[in-house]
């Protein structure tokens, strides 16, 4: 191996262990964590830090999540290997990429135009066929492809949006960052039952908020 490609899994290793530390224990999450290279959806001087534990600046302001967050959000989430699964906030597409390899079906929306374009042309290198990558205002979810069996909303809401809360099916599951932006928020799991909707609290987080109407370029 030469020393560039020593250091590169050196670093795949430490960032594998990082998400164990952190409570990533689900083997399937960290055997997707492993097949999908962070690096892929870093851009310019912040691919030298993409196997590190924090989250990275991507375009339109936005920001790409932190590996553990991205893991823990995902375990939370518990996909199947039969789900259909809806995520709001494409950003970088790294998220989506690791519930592809979970899931058997990801739509994946953002409101910047110029991020779906970029997320999109990553799946497609990495021949990622299972995801669609659309530009949508996801507070109302995609209510042509509804039901799904699991909802990741990646962008803090104030509340669960009601529309997404509505294209849940029964059994599913949402994952939603809840508070004001600019404070830290926690995330929700919401499983819809026979009885209605659970509520669990599972952590404290940090999102950039779930913002109205489409990105500017439009
Ligand atoms: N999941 C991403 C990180 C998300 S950052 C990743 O893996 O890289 C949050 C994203 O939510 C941003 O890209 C932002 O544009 C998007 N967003 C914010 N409000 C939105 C809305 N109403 N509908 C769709 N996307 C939204």
């Amino acid at each position: 191996m030469s020393e560039d490609a020593d250091e590169t899994a050196r670093r795949k290793m430490q960032f594998l262990f990082a998400l164990r530390t952190k409570g990533v224990t689900d083997t399937r999450v960290l055997t997707a964590m492993e097949k999908i290279d962070r690096r892929q959806f870093t851009r310019g001087v912040f691919a030298a830090r993409a196997y590190e534990d924090m989250p990275l600046p991507i375009a339109c302001g936005q920001t790409i999540s932190q590996p553990s967050v991205v893991g823990l959000m995902t375990q939370a989430l518990k996909p199947g290997p039969r789900d259909k699964v809806l995520e709001v906030g494409t950003g970088s597409g790294y998220q989506a990429a690791i519930l592809s390899q979970l899931a058997r079906r990801v739509y994946t929306v953002d409101r910047h135009r110029a991020l779906v374009a970029t997320a999109s042309d990553i799946f497609r290198r990495l021949d990622l066929t299972n995801i669609t990558a659309l530009t949508a205002d996801g507070s109302f979810g995609l209510p042509d492809q509804a039901p799904f069996d699991r909802i990741l909303v990646t962008a803090a809401a104030e509340d669960p949006p009601g529309p997404l809360l509505a294209q849940l099916r029964k059994g599913g599951i949402m994952v939603v960052p809840v508070g004001q932006s600019d404070t830290v928020q926690s995330l929700i799991r919401v499983t819809r039952t026979d009885e209605g909707l659970e509520y669990e609290e599972l952590r404290s987080v940090r999102f950039v908020p779930l913002v109205e109407g489409l990105g500017r370029e439009h």
